[in-house]
C-alpha cells in the first residue's frame, strides 16, 4: 500500500491518480484503468492461444441437467403438441434427457463417457417429424435450426453448408456461442443423400456416399471455423470456432419403399424352425415398427452414419382418426389458430362437426395427409376472412355447407 504522505501510483505504470481516469486499490498495491483493460487482454488472448492449441473453442462450463424436465416430463409436453405416434415420443423424451444428462456429466471422476445420442426419425411425409424436433427445442428453449441434407450438394460437402448450418445456429442464438454448441440441428430428408444400392461394389453411387461423408464429421463433432455472418459483435475476430460435439442432431427421413426392405428382412429371419410362430406374430400392415439400423443401411446409408445415429426410432401414417385430432387437439392446431385470428378482430368463430369431419374427408380422398389439411382450411377461410373483419359482427359459424360451398370454388390436387 502506498504511504500515507505519498500520492497514490498505479503499480504497473506509475501514474498517479490524477494522471488517470480511475485507481483502483489493492493490498500491496493499485492499478489503473488503462493498466486494468490492458492486463484483461492479455488475460483473454493467453487462454485463447491455450484453448487454440488443445483445439476445443471456448471453455465450457457444466451443464446443470437436474432442472432439465424429466422424459415423462417431455413427453407430456410433446402431447400437447403432437397427436399419436407415441414410441418416437417415449424414444425422443429419453434421448433428449440423456443428451443434456451427458452434458452436465463429470467425465475425470468415474472414467464414464456417455456418448452422443442422435436420433434419426424414419416417417412419411407429414408425419410430425419437424414438429417433433420443433416442439423440443422449443421445450428446452435451445438454438434451433432446420437443414435440408440435399443441400449438401457434392461440391458444397466439403464444409461450406456445413458451416453454413453452424453459422445460422449462432444467429439463432445471438451469437452465444455456449448455447449454440449445445443447440439442436434438424437435418430434413436425410434419405435423399442416400446411395443407391448397399451393395457398394457393383453399384456404387459416389456422389450420395461422399455428401454422407460430409454429414458425418458434422455429426461426429469436430471443430469447425464459422465466419460470423454480420458479425457486429465481433470485429476484431475472423472465425469463430464451434465445436459440435454437444450440438444434438435429429435427423429425418421419409425412406419411401422401407418397408420392402423390412419385408424381406423379416422373411428371411422366419425362415427358420420356428418361422411359423414368428409369422403370427408380425403385424404385416404395421412393418414401420419393426424398422431397425440393418433397413437403413439396405436403403442406402452408410454404416458410419448410422453409428452416429445411435437412436433410431418411427412415425406412423396418419389414418383418419389422427387427422380429425390434429384438426382441434394440439395447443396450436389449425382451428385454433384461426379462432385466434378471428378473435384479434373481436370475432367468435365456431365450426359444426359435420364441418370439421367433411374437411379431413377430403385431406383423406385427396392423399394430403396433415399439411393438406392446412391448405384446406386456409381454402374454406379465405372469404371469412376478407370480408368479416369489417363487417362489424361478432360471431361466424362454419356449417357443412359452407365448406363444401368453399372448397368447389377451389382446385384442390389429389397428391
Ligand atoms: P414431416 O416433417 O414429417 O414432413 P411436419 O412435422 O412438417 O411433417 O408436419 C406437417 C404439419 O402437419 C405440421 O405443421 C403439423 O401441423 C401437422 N402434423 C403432422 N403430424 C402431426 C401430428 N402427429 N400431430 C399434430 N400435428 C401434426
Amino acid at each position: 500500500m502506498a504511504k500515507k504522505n505519498e500520492q497514490a501510483r498505479c503499480s504497473f505504470c506509475g501514474r498517479t491518480s490524477d494522471e488517470v481516469r480511475l485507481l483502483i486499490n489493492g493490498l500491496n498495491g493499485c492499478i489503473c484503468n488503462d493498466c486494468a483493460e490492458q492486463a484483461y487482454q492479455i488475460t483473454r488472448e493467453h487462454f485463447g492461444e491455450t484453448e487454440k492449441t488443445k483445439g476445443r473453442g471456448r471453455r465450457q462450463k457444466t451443464f446443470d441437467w437436474s432442472h432439465m424436465p424429466k422424459p415423462t416430463e417431455i413427453k407430456a409436453y410433446l402431447d400437447e403438441y403432437v397427436i399419436g405416434q407415441d414410441d418416437a415420443k417415449r424414444y425422443l423424451s429419453v434421448a433428449v434427457y440423456n443428451h443434456y444428462k451427458r452434458l452436465g456429466q463429470k467425465v475425470d471422476t468415474d472414467g464414464v463417457e456417455i456418448e452422443k445420442s442422435n436420433i434419426i426419425m424414419v416417417g412419411s411425409t407429414g408425419t410430425g417429424k419437424t414438429l417433433f424436433a420443433r416442439t423440443i427445442a422449443k421445450l428446452l428453449n435451445v438454438p434451433f435450426t432446420i437443414v435440408d441434407a440435399t443441400v449438401f450438394t457434392e461440391a458444397g460437402y466439403v464444409g461450406e453448408d456445413v458451416e453454413s448450418i453452424l453459422s445460422r445456429l449462432l444467429q439463432v442464438a445471438d451469437y452465444d456461442l455456449e448455447q449454440a454448441q449445445r443447440g439442436i440441428v434438424f437435418v430434413d430428408e436425410i434419405d435423399k443423400i442416400a446411395r443407391k444400392s448397399d451393395n457398394p461394389s457393383i453399384t456404387r453411387d459416389v456422389s450420395g456416399e461422399g455428401v454422407q461423408q460430409g454429414l458425418l464429421k458434422m455429426l461426429e463433432g469436430t471443430m469447425v471455423n464459422v465466419p460470423p455472418k454480420g458479425g457486429r459483435k465481433h470485429p476484431d475476430q475472423d472465425y469463430i470456432h464451434v465445436d459440435t460435439r454437444n450440438i444434438l442432431f435429429i435427423c429425418g427421413g421419409a425412406f419411401d419403399g422401407i418397408e420392402r426392405k423390412i419385408a424381406q428382412r423379416l422373411n428371411t429371419h422366419v425362415v427358420g424352425y420356428n418361422s411359423v410362430q414368428n409369422v403370427a406374430r408380425i403385424d404385416q400392415k404395421d412393418l414401420m415398427k419393426y424398422v431397425s439400423p440393418q433397413d437403413l443401411k439396405s436403403f442406402g446409408l452408410i454404416p458410419e452414419i448410422i453409428g452416429r445415429l445411435p437412436v433410431l426410432t418411427y412415425l406412423n401414417p396418419l389414418d383418419r382418426t389422427a387427422l380429425r385430432a390434429i384438426l382441434t387437439e394440439p395447443k396450436n392446431s389449425i382451428i385454433r389458430q384461426q379462432q385466434k385470428l378471428f378473435a384479434m378482430d373481436g370475432i367468435e368463430l365456431t365450426f359444426d362437426d359435420d364441418a370439421l369431419e367433411y374437411m379431413v374427408d377430403k385431406a383423406v380422398e385427396y392423399k394430403l395427409g396433415a399439411r393438406g389439411l392446412r391448405s384446406i382450411v386456409e381454402s374454406i377461410m379465405i372469404r371469412p376472412q376478407f370480408e368479416m373483419p369489417a363487417s362489424g359482427e361478432h360471431a361466424f359459424h362454419v356449417t357443412k355447407d359452407f365448406v363444401e360451398h368453399e372448397l368447389d370454388k377451389v382446385h384442390i390436387s389429389a397428391a
